[in-house]
């Protein structure tokens, strides 16, 4: 007898989250079991690499991109790019042409972009992403499941991160009607930026749901047609809170008088603070301005190891001021601009909340998006 031929799928949606999918129907017949997943504290760049290897950003210790570590930092060249008029090298464009050309030039194969980090500052930062984290080997540390499948000799897809959703279809798609893989993972990307853009209440956000339901319909007819069982997942990292209010941290900060790079380091992404101390003084004066700043809080190392990001020698922060949900630091190392979607906030606020769907229950009770790494073990037996 002929043994039966199963698939897994895994479709991650980037922002699909458990807030987003209230009230908007979303394959609730082809995917009846559905739970709320708990996300990771921190961005993507945290998020993404929990889901791949299991871990807490503690332990494969990616969180947010940039990081100070003036000894490591391979940026020194760039200095002298902060001597130019702001006007020019700080246009969005010219940013990208300047992060496209040092992404060659030392050859990294994961996401890089230098945001909005000042040229001036910049030999003072390392950055975390420099692999592709999608690969055997991709960590900082630890091992992914790409690692764990290639060990079990298990044939399977995953979608090329930089391509459009609609060339990952495709390909993925390529692959299933070719009947030899067992484990397939689709990357989409784009409700993430959507969300960023048109915040979680609009009907843009609905219709892209129908868009990702009619693709992944036919994508499972495709794959109900060469294999004998289809096991569809499809899951999130985090979700998207609306802005309501955007501060001015560092501007804030700046005007205390203390000198950067001599008193204090700061990188300020969209949600956090992350400070750096040369000094005893420098630090009391901005803990005393950060207490009594109103729009979000000082993370305390309990509160940062309960979340899984009490990190080594402090790498991503001697201290970290997490903005209240909704609230935005505009302008930030990130961008300057205010934006109607964001996440990084608390993971316990609602709006971090991602999800796992499934045609099947999941073999354990998943609760956290690190489980979807356990999944996708028990699933191929990697
Ligand atoms: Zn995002």
């Amino acid at each position: 007898m002929k043994k039966k031929t199963v698939l897994s799928v895994v479709v991650f949606i980037d922002a699909l989250g458990w807030e987003v999918l209230r009230d908007r129907p979303f394959m609730e017949k082809e995917l009846p079991y559905r739970r709320k997943l708990k996300s990771v504290f921190g961005y993507s760049s945290a998020c993404i690499p929990s889901i791949l290897t299991g871990l807490m950003p503690r332990e494969h210790k990616h969180w947010s991109f940039f990081y100070y570590s003036p000894k490591t930092s391979p940026f020194g060249p760039l200095r002298w790019l902060g001597l130019l008029p702001a006007s020019i090298v700080n246009r969005g464009r010219v940013r990208n042409a300047i992060s496209q050309l040092v992404k060659k030039f030392y050859k990294y194969s994961g996401y890089f972009q230098l945001y909005n980090i000042p040229f001036k500052f910049i030999h003072l930062f390392d950055y975390c992403e420099k692999s592709d984290l999608f690969v055997p080997g991709g960590m900082n540390r630890g091992k992914n499941i790409f690692d764990h499948l290639q060990a079990a000799s298990v044939k399977y897809h995953v979608s090329n991160w930089r391509n459009s959703e609609e060339s990952n279809l495709a390909a993925a798609r390529d692959d299933i009607e070719k009947g030899q893989i067992t484990f397939a993972f689709l990357y989409m990307a784009s409700m993430d930026a959507l969300l960023h853009n048109v915040g979680k209440e609009s009907s843009q956000v609905t219709d892209k749901l129908k868009w990702y339901e009619e693709k992944l319909r036919t994508l499972m007819s495709v794959a109900n047609e060469k294999y004998d069982e289809v096991r569809l997942f499809v899951c999130s990292d985090h979700g998207m809170a609306t802005v309501y209010k955007n501060l001015n941290l560092m501007g804030e900060v700046e005007a205390l008088g203390l000198v950067f790079g001599k008193d204090y380091v700061a990188t300020y992404d969209s949600t956090m603070g992350r400070f750096w101390f040369h000094n005893a003084q420098a630090k009391q004066k901005i803990v005393d301005f950060l207490t009594s700043f109103k729009g979000g809080k000082i993370l305390s190392n309990e509160e940062l190891k309960r979340v899984g990001c009490d990190f080594e020698e402090s790498q991503y922060g001697e201290l970290i001021y997490l903005m209240d949900p909704g609230v935005m630091i505009v302008p930030s190392h990130m961008g300057e601009q205010p934006i109607t979607g964001m996440h990084g906030y608390h993971p316990d606020d609602a709006d971090s909340d991602a999800v796992l769907l499934s045609n099947v229950e999941p073999p354990a009770s998943p609760e956290c998006i690190t489980d979807i790494f356990r999944l996708i073990r028990s699933e191929t037996g990697a």
